[in-house]
């Protein structure tokens, strides 16, 4: 059984004292929700005061990207160990944004992931192909080149650790969400590639999270469905009675 798994992706958005009163929002909400992994994700300067007010609940904190070196003369960078000293468990990698305005490639996501794993960060890590691609018939081919590049190298041992995040870009902000099928369709052809990467059991532990315009109305129907284990919800995420909501999807 894959626990899900639900992150709240903040975005460049809230000053430190707009996090806090969210991060006290959901600690009333969904403090200590046990039967999905929740995290969020705020922007680097409010990530320490959000992780003194959800600590003791089961809320975990994680950071939108960060470097692949420790330290050292990379400026405007942060490192694995400076998310880890501010209480960060988690970070995305490879969003489509970073990807898409930083030219992020999967060489550079490889480096970052390996990185992270080094520093014991748990990793979620973002393919999705583009709408013209999904048009032309190739984003299968897109995600699988993703895929394979930003998990090169990976041992078995340490993919576990990873979460998948199936994110098409046509979907992210524009309100227009994938229909379950379309998700699923993915998310099965994904683990079908882990499994030829690292076997069986891996292909079976891993999870893989959808994001793309999740909202309270459509969770329950995309978390129906067989190899969908969690959402990476960006929008929605903003407020946290919407988050809330979509976190309690099973409970409606
Ligand atoms: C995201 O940024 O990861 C995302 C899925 O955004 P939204 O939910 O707003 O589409």
């Amino acid at each position: 059984m894959r626990k899900p798994i639900i992150g709240g992706n903040w975005k460049m958005n809230k000053t430190v004292d707009e996090a806090v009163r969210e991060a006290q929002d959901l600690k009333l909400e969904i403090g200590q929700i046990k039967s999905v992994e929740v995290v969020v994700f705020p922007p680097f300067t409010a990530l320490e005061s959000v992780g003194k007010v959800l600590r003791g609940t089961e809320i975990g904190l994680g950071a939108q990207n960060m470097f692949w070196e420790e330290k050292g003369a990379y400026t405007g960078e942060v490192s694995p160990l400076m998310l880890l000293d501010v209480g960060c468990r988690y970070v995305i990698l490879g969003h489509s944004e970073r990807r898409g305005y930083f030219n992020e490639s999967d060489e550079e996501i490889n480096k970052k992931l390996k990185s992270a794993l080094r520093s014991g960060l748990f990793p979620l890590v973002c393919v999705g192909e583009k709408l013209g691609e999904r048009k032309d018939g190739k984003a299968k081919q897109v995600v699988e080149n993703q895929l394979r590049g930003c998990l090169r190298g990976i041992s078995a041992q340490d993919i576990e650790r990873i979460v998948i995040a199936y994110e098409p870009v046509w979907a992210i902000g524009t309100g227009e969400t994938a229909t379950p099928e379309q998700a699923q369709d993915m998310h099965y052809f994904i683990r079908e590639i882990l499994r030829e990467l690292f076997g069986e059991k891996v292909a079976q532990v891993i999870r893989i999270q959808y994001g793309g315009s999740v909202k309270p109305e459509n969770i329950k129907d995309l978390m129906s469905k067989e190899d969908i284990d969690g959402a990476l919800v960006g929008g929605a995420s903003l407020k946290a009675k919407s988050f809330a909501q979509i976190v309690r999807y099973g409970e409606s």
